[in-house]
């Protein structure tokens, strides 16, 4: 893996080693792998960090994809039970055209009179 600088885009950009946002200024740091392969724009804290840290960074964020990945795998499995259809949804978007309530209190006082609650069953 290599990290060549190039002239980029001004402008808020995710890093591709940390994840984090950050501005990135007329000089890029891109991360590109020894296949070639663009990982994209590297941030300076990163390039701060040293090679190591940022190696332990991308070994943290696979973990942490793999974890994503398992429960994600796991909540397809689930499956879904309850789907709107959109011709629903657009139809909420219609009918809830505003808040439902004005204010934390007054939401509060509607839901110990009974009314309905943002996580109330429809049914
Ligand atoms: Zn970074």
């Amino acid at each position: 893996m290599k990290l060549l600088l190039s002239a980029g885009d001004v402008g808020e950009q995710r890093c591709a080693i940390c994840e984090r946002k950050f501005w990135l200024g007329p000089a890029t740091a891109y991360a590109i792998s020894d296949d070639n392969v663009l990982l994209g724009e590297t941030c300076p804290a990163c390039l701060e960090s040293g090679p190591q840290e940022m190696e332990r960074e991308l070994e943290w964020h696979a973990r942490m994809s793999r974890w994503v990945a398992a429960q994600k795998e796991e909540f397809a499995r689930e499956g879904f039970s309850e789907v709107p259809s959109l011709e629903e949804y657009l139809m909420a978007e219609r009918v809830y055209q505003t808040p439902l309530y004005r204010s934390a209190e007054e939401a509060d006082a509607a839901i110990a009179a009974g009314g309905p609650g943002l996580l109330d069953e429809n049914d």
